[in-house]
């Protein structure tokens, strides 16, 4: 889609740390890491918000978790652990409208899960 700024990483139009790339999800370093460890998971086909999945992504979205297992053996935080959010809508304060995951870790992130 145009004027998506995660389309445009996906085309190569903007610059991404990637970490992971196969020919239904990407994934890449956060430009602004709220943790030492802060990488997003996107699939390539834009959707904008959570609430716009369809029946017909529930693999896809089932896949974004396993892609997520693959890069936390990958990256050596396994062991450790980690968080995933995603964030939808206006109250979860979603900035940029394609979905994305988040995965936080490298340090122990504490009980809150609402900062
Ligand atoms: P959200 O608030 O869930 O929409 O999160 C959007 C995330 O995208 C934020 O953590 C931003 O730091 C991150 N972000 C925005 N632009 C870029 C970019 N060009 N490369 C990497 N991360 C980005
Ligand atoms: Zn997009």
């Amino acid at each position: 889609m145009e004027d998506c700024i995660f389309c445009k990483i996906i085309k190569g139009e903007i610059p991404a740390n990637k970490v992971y790339e196969d020919e239904e999800v990407l994934a890449f370093h956060d430009i602004n890491p709220a943790a030492p460890i802060h990488i997003l998971v996107i699939p390539k086909k834009h959707i904008s918000m959570l609430t716009d999945l369809k029946e017909e992504d529930e693999r896809l979205i089932g896949k974004i978790y396993t892609t997520i297992n693959k890069i936390a053996e990958k990256e050596g935080f396994k062991e450790a652990g980690y968080r995933v959010i995603a964030n939808c809508g206006k109250d979860s304060g979603q900035e940029v409208m394609h979905i994305h995951f988040h995965i936080l870790g490298g340090k122990v992130l504490g009980d809150k899960i609402v900062g």
